[in-house]
Formats: C-alpha cells, structure tokens, sequence
C-alpha cells in the first residue's frame, strides 16, 4: 500500500506499523472480488494464510472470485471481509492492535533497535490515547516519513522541512530543531528548551519523559506536541496548510486533555527533583521588599520577555516587555530578568526579589560557579553590572505555575509585538490577574 496525497495523520501513522498490521489479518472469503489469490491472506489454517506460491500451477488466476466461479460458492453475492484475529469478533479496533503490540513486545527482538527504550514500561503507560501511544511506538522504531527517510525511496520527492523550508526534514529537524517546533514546545506547558548544541535525539527525550514516571504527564504531553507538529506538517505537505503557532498548542491542549477512557492503574512513584521543591504559587515578599517576575514566550514572528513588579501586599508597581525576531528561548528569558532589573532601576527600587521558572538563568544569575550557556552569557553579565544599583538582591526559582502573569504579560507582547513599559497601572491583559493572586 502506498500513502496516499491526501492522508489522516493517524492513517499515515499507521503505515508505519502496517507489517504488525498484516499479520494479524485474514479475509473472509465472500465473492471473493477483492482477495488476490497469491498476495492476500485467506486461508486462515495455512502458514502464512495464503497458498505457497509454487503450489499454484494456474498462473492466469488473478482474484478469489475466479476460483469460486468455477467451485460455485455457498454465499453467493457476500462481500469480502477483512478480519482482524486478534479480536474475537474479527473487528480491527486500536486498542486491540495495541494489545496486540503490548504482548509480543517483551520478547521480539525487532523492537531492540530503538536506543534501549524500556518497551514493557512504555506499554505500561495508561495515559495516552491509543493513537497517540501507537504514533509514540513509530516514532522511537523511525517510522516517520520524514523527507530524509523518503529521499532513500524518491529521487525527486522535495525533502526540505515545509515548516520553515530551511533544511533537510530530518526526525530531529522536525521535532525539535525546526524553528517552529522550538517556539511551540518553549510556548508549551512543557516550557520545552531545546539547545542545539547538546544535539540531543527525539528518542532522548521520549526515553527521558518515560523514565520519569509520575503520571506521566510530561510524556503525554511531549507526545501530544510532536502529534500536532506532524499533523501540521502533514497539512501544509497534503493541504498546503500553514503554520499558526496559537493552533498548534491548542491541536496539543485537546489531546492532553481528552479523556483516553483507560483507567490509570499502575501509579509508579514520582521521582524527586529541584521542581518537587520550588513554589507552585505565587507569594508576596516581605514588607521592604519588592518581587519582580520574568518570563520569554515564543511566537510565530519572534520572541518576547516580560517582567512585573508586585510588592508586599500583591500591588502593580511596574511592568515592562520586549521583543525580538532572533532568539532562542532560554535568551528570550534571560532578557526578562534583564528587562526585570531595569524596571527596578527606573523605579529606584532598593531591595529586590528576581524571580523566574528558568533554572537556568535563575542559577546563572544566584551561582558564579555555574556554567552559564554562551548563548546568554552576556545577557548575565549585563545584568551582573547593574546589581549595584540595590541595597539586596535574591534569585528565585519557581514552577511555571506560580509565575503566570508574567508569562501572561510575555505571551501578549509577542502576539502583540509590542515592547513597552508601563509604571502607574497594570496594562489590561494581566489586570484580572490581579485579583487572582491576591486572593490565593
Ligand atoms: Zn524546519
């Protein structure tokens, strides 16, 4: 079977798996008009189900009816059916397909090429969408067309990543190097940082979300980013579809929240880390203090940071963004604590909290023995230089939950392009939020 032009995500997912498929297939012979003689299962008792070849000295039939017209049939005028064995009622569902897959994992050697990946844990997993976990399983065996896969199958087929046209579509390329993929997986619940320079892998990833454990809420997310990455790209490759940030991470938000009606039975116990211990909610500073939250946000035409000064008793005292077309986000962020910094200093503020959800910029700023990114070394050290305008400074690493409004304010000056600063009253995006953080 060859994928067609037009194609369904799930469909062309499924052609990837299509020899796992086959196997478990068996025609029910009707008229027999659409069972090739040769090629198709349909004896169920043969090895194989379908004749040996050389057993068969009539070369001229072609199709099951042939045969049947010259042994009249029982049924006359039934149609051919397909039947999948592994469900009692011969019914193809997914869930059986994946059962399937799940019960021969263990032991087949055909899935030990994928870079170690713990298959029975990966099959464990409760929490995805059949489809979505069938997706995941094609993804770490390189079942995905991507261009560089089809270059090996068509000579003339358009390899380049249709997505920003740049390079090659490779696996990585596609799902986390392309631009496009960056700025949705940084724009995520993820806040997914993607650093060229480790090189990183898509299997890495996966294998890293899995072994993580938990419930399992990173995996499924990442696996419900990279689906509406690949459906995208299959619109714009099929539909001439193009790329809108802003429906991507909702095509994501619906299938992580979609109900997968699979009970969550086997709860493994989360793993302890630096998140376990950062504050999920936002919290006023002392009296004498002033808290400044910064965050970056990507979008389709660039980047953007964000900072807003709150003091003790949760008031607007300032608020400042910026954007810019050529970032990486772990820059964008490490401008918000920048932008932060100079908000204070325009407001003479004297004590300051700097507050943040990037680790990596929190760090930076908090240890002079970290190994601070090239990519914002400089952005640091500007703001290193500045310091001396406070009495105290302390840097604060929260969860992303906690620092909503800034990321609030960073989202809108991206989709807006608006870099500005506003110092008596909160602009109206984030004034409700007000509100909101008092109260809790
Ligand atoms: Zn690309």
């Amino acid at each position: 079977m060859t994928k067609p032009q037009k194609c369904s995500s799930t469909w062309s997912a499924m052609l990837g798996c299509k020899s796992e498929m086959k196997e478990g297939c068996c025609w029910a012979v009707g008229n027999g008009e659409k069972i090739h003689i040769k090629t198709d299962p349909w004896i169920l008792k043969l090895h194989n189900k379908r004749p040996i070849p050389n057993f068969l000295s009539t070369e001229q039939l072609v199709l099951v009816s042939e045969l049947i017209l010259q042994n009249p049939p029982s049924e006359e005028g039934t149609e051919d059916k397909l039947l999948w064995l592994h469900h009692p009622n011969g019914v193809f569902t997914a869930k059986s397909f994946i059962k399937t897959l799940n019960d021969r994992a263990p032991s087949s050697s055909h899935y030990g090429n994928a870079g170690n990946i713990p298959w029975k844990k990966f099959w464990q997993v409760k929490v995805l969408a059949p489809n979505l976990q069938i997706f995941a399983w094609i993804i770490l065996n390189n079942g995905i067309a991507v261009g560089s896969r089809m270059m090996t199958y068509y000579k003339d087929i358009n390899t380049e990543c249709r997505m920003c046209n740049g390079v090659v579509e490779t696996l990585e390329h596609l799902f986390l190097y392309c631009p496009v993929s960056q700025a949705v997986l940084f724009a995520s619940h993820l806040t997914l940082r993607i650093d060229a320079s480790l090189n990183l892998s898509v299997h890495h990833y996966i294998k890293s979300w899995l072994l993580e454990g938990g419930d399992y809420s990173k995996l499924k997310m990442g696996i419900c980013l990279f689906w509406s990455i690949w459906k995208t790209r299959n619109n714009i490759v099929f539909n001439k579809g193009t790329v809108h940030i802003q429906k991507m991470l909702q095509e994501t938000y619906y299938w992580f929240h979609r109900d997968t009606n699979i009970q969550n039975d086997t709860t493994l116990p989360s793993e302890q880390d630096l998140l376990d211990s950062a504050e999920t909610v936002w919290s006023p500073p002392t009296q004498s203090k002033m808290k400044i939250n910064f965050d970056g946000a990507a979008g389709i035409r660039g980047f953007a940071c964000a900072a807003v000064a709150r003091n003790y008793n949760c008031e607007f005292n300032g608020c400042q963004t910026q954007v810019f077309a050529f970032s990486i986000p772990v820059e964008a962020e490490a401008h918000g604590a920048l932008v932060g910094i100079e908000l204070a200093i325009s407001k003479a503020m004297r004590h300051i909290i700097v507050e943040g959800d990037s680790l990596t910029v929190i760090n930076s700023l908090k240890y002079n023995n970290f190994p601070v990114p090239w990519r914002i070394k400089n952005t640091i050290g500007k703001i290193k230089d500045k310091l001396g305008n406070f009495t105290s400074v302390d840097f604060n690493f929260i969860k992303k939950e906690a620092n909503f409004m800034a990321h609030s304010l960073a989202a809108y000056a991206v989709q807006n392009q608006l870099s500005n600063q506003w110092l008596t009253s909160p602009p109206s995006c984030i004034t409700h939020l007000f509100s909101e953080d008092s109260s809790s």
